[in-house]
């Protein structure tokens, strides 16, 4: 069996002090963190090398850790060795009569595999084995939808989904040959390629959400020609994250295709479209809302009037006309390129900073200059507003959240050797 170290968790009853000791004394860097709902626990990843350091912190007096904490005190509490078949692994130890927490492999975080080897077997130490999501088939794209949470100094994230789309491959990448990205992105019979509809759940000062994917107004047929795959929806993962649509105040709107806006408003039992997000004033650019309301032959069969005539209707529409702040730390910065008057929203707090891009790059191969939609009306503004924040979100660290790819919500830019990488965040 081959079998590298992953990472090694470790236990934390004081997280300021610990933080103390591995960020500020050591150096090393911390990742935004991830929250681990089920488990009620925060998680800390800290890259060192090939390997990681994970500080767990319980979120909750009934969590896991506070229990092992509780008995044990703060300290190693596992340690994570990735092999490339978990099944095969798990076999061979219980041929050898090793003695298993879990006799079969289960579903861990990311589209892992993992199973638990019992500290009786392993010295005293507990010791998880995982089977990574895409090792052993890179081509096989894992479908990520969950609720995935994180923190920017006061303000709080997450990352929610309104499921899947499919659209033609050819359009999402633009000039770059199919060979190039067939292969992180497979089509299927009809040449389409998997986006996920992600919006971000901003928690400040206020409440809020940047698009709402595509709802539910459209029909069968529409469903047929876009592979839409709603099974798992914006409903279920706001109750997930524990937010209820009456609990957003404001919603922001990236530009208003359907894939965006959809869910800004629903049909009533009475046939009515009304907004969806009752108290909510749903902010919009005032240029988008003039080319979406007076659609041309290229751009017509994205701009849906039903996702978000009827919030002028209902008088909670507020037209923005420049780059400005929509709640305290949370900014709006046109883009254009995709349509003229796209924009992404910047999020500061704490001296860190996220980024929702939108389609800006919708997936995370987008992030190369060449990588561009057939989609996007002016591709040479893409092009330059490409340019400007990569280099900025490279320097600054910005967590970018991506609205379409399928698998990533969010990551870290990086240059590595001259060739641009998305590190997943959390
Ligand atoms: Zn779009
Ligand atoms: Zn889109």
């Amino acid at each position: 069996m081959k079998a590298v170290l992953d990472h090694v968790g470790i236990a934390v009853k004081d997280l300021p002090a610990a933080l103390a000791f591995y960020r500020d004394a050591l150096g090393l860097e911390v990742e935004a963190p991830e929250d681990v709902v089920s488990q009620r626990v925060r998680a800390h990843f800290i890259p060192v090398g090939a390997s990681n350091l994970e500080l767990l912190e319980a979120t909750a007096a009934d969590s896991p850790i506070a229990k092992y904490i509780d008995k044990r005190g703060p300290g190693l509490h596992h340690i994570t060795l990735r092999v490339d078949d978990v099944h095969a692994a798990v076999q061979q130890l219980k041929a050898r009569g090793v003695r298993m927490i879990d006799e079969t492999p289960r579903p861990g975080a990311e589209g892992s595999t993992i199973a638990f080897v019992h500290p009786s077997a392993t010295h005293g130490v507990l010791v998880e084995l995982k089977q990574s999501a895409v090792s052993s088939q890179p081509s096989a794209v894992s479908r990520d939808s969950r609720v995935r949470r994180f923190s920017i100094g006061e303000i709080e994230l997450m990352s929610v989904c309104d499921g899947f789309i499919r659209f033609d491959g050819g359009a999402m990448f633009g000039t770059v040959p199919k060979v190039f990205w067939s292969k992180q992105h497979p089509t299927d019979d009809r040449n389409r390629v998997l986006l996920a509809m992600r919006s971000l759940i901003v928690r400040g000062a206020r409440t809020m959400i940047i698009d709402a994917g595509l709802g539910d107004k459209e029909d069968a047929k529409f469903h047929e020609i876009y592979g839409v795959d709603r099974s798992r929806n914006l409903d279920h993962a706001l109750a997930e994250a524990g937010v209820g649509v009456e609990d957003i105040d404001i919603v922001l709107a990236s530009h208003l295709h359907f894939d965006h806006a959809g869910g800004f408003t629903v049909r009533d039992a009475g046939g009515r479209v009304r907004p969806r997000f009752p108290r909510a004033q749903y902010i919009v650019r005032r240029g988008e809302w003039e080319d979406a309301t007076h659609p041309h032959a290229r751009n017509r069969a994205s701009y849906l009037r039903d996702n978000y005539v009827p919030l002028a209707d209902a008088g909670v529409l507020q037209l923005v006309d420049d780059d400005q702040m929509i709640m305290p730390g949370v900014k709006v910065r046109r883009t254009g390129g995709h349509t003229m008057h796209h924009q992404m929203t910047v999020i500061e707090s704490g001296g860190k900073t996220a980024a929702f891009v939108a389609d800006l790059m919708p997936f995370t191969s987008h992030v190369p200059d060449p990588w561009i939609m057939g989609y996007d009306l002016y591709p040479m503004d893409t092009l330059a507003a490409k340019q400007q924040f990569v280099k900025e979100a490279i320097e600054k660290e910005i967590l970018v959240f991506f609205a379409h790819d399928p698998v990533v919500a969010a990551g870290y830019i990086r240059e590595e050797n001259g060739k641009r990488i998305v590190v997943a965040g959390g």
